[in-house]
Order: C-alpha cells, then structure tokens, then sequence
C-alpha cells in the first residue's frame, strides 16, 4: 500500500492536533505537531530573551536551537525536546502561547522550522498539523484538511484543556488569545494561514471525535487507494 502525506490546518484550537493524531495511529503513519516547534522555539527566545526585531540575535539563537521529537513510552506521544530538554508541559501555557504568534511570524523562524519539516516527510507516511503545512511545507501532499470550529467551540475547549493545570485562568483570557493568534497567523507576511485551493473543509464544530476521524479516515483511504 503506497504511503501518502496528510496535512491539517486551521485556526487555534480546532482540535487538529487530536484528529491528526487519531488519523496517524489508524494509519500507522508518524503525526508531527509542527506547532510543538514553533512553541519550543519561543520558549528559547523568552528564556534568552531575544529580541525580536534583532534579526543577527534571532540567526544566532536558532543556531544554538535542536528540536527533535522522542516518545514518551507512558503517554504513547512523542514529547517535544528543545536541546534535550523536555519541554513538552512548558510549551502548552499561556506564556508561550501570548508570544508563539509573533515569533512564527518571523521569517528566519519559518525558514528554520519548514526545513526541518520537509524532512521528516521524505519518506512520506506523515500526518503533520500546523497552519502552512498544505501551503507552504507540503504543497504536493495528497490530502489537504482545513479544520474549523465556531469560536466558542474552540474557547470551551482550549480551556477545558489548560483549567486542570492553571485553575486560575479565565475563558476571557483564552479567547484573547486565540484571537490575537488568530488575526497574527492569518496576516503575517510570510506563510500565512489560509486554506489551500485544494483543501477539503472539515467543520468539527457539532461532529464528536468519533464522528470526525470516520469522516477524514474516509477521505484518506480513498487518497491512498488512488495514490
Ligand atoms: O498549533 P499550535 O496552536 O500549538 O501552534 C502555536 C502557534 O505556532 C500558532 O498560533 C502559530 O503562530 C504557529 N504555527 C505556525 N505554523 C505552523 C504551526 C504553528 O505559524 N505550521
């Protein structure tokens, strides 16, 4: 059976993570969290504190950066390193969430992160999530996902997430933030979000998780037959 290569974006919080991840151990293919990256490298710029619009300290920073993903053998996932440390809890709060947006936006960053991406589709048999991935990273893959979600689908349940870890933290605060990711994403210069011309739209907002993968496994059976 050929292998293919799946890509899934879309807005903050549409649950793409969750449905690439499904899809990749039905299929058995890798799943690649390409946001992971960009979160790991926000968390180096903030602990350096690197200044953003230095673009010789931006260089300089990715150069001291290795991200690599390795399994984690209790949850089943593969945690995100950032220079073999696990940073997999860190990334997830709001620090790095209020600045991963303007980080990704940069265009070393990007050239960076894609580079790396490519590579480890190769081989092919990936599905990977992110929000350029069917763009600008695998322009040829055979099947673009373009998730959404109405918005407060996607409030309810990047808090149901972080609430267990940060019991202080507002619905308000989350949909700032996605807000502000939101609009940065889908506005910056370089690789934008948008859905690519030949993405199929996959709107989970009434859909339960079962109801959802049955529908993309559907749709990537029928890619990998015809592949
Ligand atoms: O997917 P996640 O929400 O973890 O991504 C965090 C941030 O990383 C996004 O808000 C976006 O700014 C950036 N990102 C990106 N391109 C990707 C994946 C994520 O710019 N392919």
């Amino acid at each position: 059976m050929k292998k293919i290569i799946i890509t899934l974006d879309g807005y903050s919080s549409c649950g793409k993570s969750t449905l690439a991840k499904q899809m990749a151990a039905h299929l058995n293919y890798v799943f690649i969290d390409s946001g992971a990256m960009y979160r790991a490298i926000t968390l180096y710029f903030i602990r350096h504190g690197i200044d953003l619009v230095n673009v010789t300290a931006v260089h300089e920073a990715l150069s001291r950066i290795q991200l690599s993903f390795v399994l984690n053998e209790k949850t089943g996932r593969a945690d995100m390193y950032l220079n073999n440390e696990n940073v997999e809890e860190e990334i997830r709060g709001l620090a790095v969430s209020n600045q991963v947006s303007q980080v990704a936006a940069l265009e070393p960053v990007r050239i960076f992160s894609v580079a790396q991406q490519q590579l480890m589709g190769e081989q092919k048999g990936i599905v990977m999530d992110g929000r350029d991935i069917g763009t600008a990273v695998f322009p040829e893959a055979e099947l673009k996902i373009f998730v959404t979600a109405s918005p407060e689908v996607r409030v309810e349940r990047r808090y149901q997430e972080l609430v267990a870890k940060d019991p202080a933290i507002t619905k308000a605060e989350i949909q700032s933030n996605l807000e502000m990711r939101d609009h940065i994403d889908s506005t910056r210069e370089f690789s934008p979000l948008k859905k690519a011309h030949d993405a199929l739209v996959l709107d989970n907002s009434s859909l339960t998780r079962d109801e959802q993968l049955e529908l993309a496994l559907s749709w990537a059976k029928e890619r990998i037959e015809s592949a």
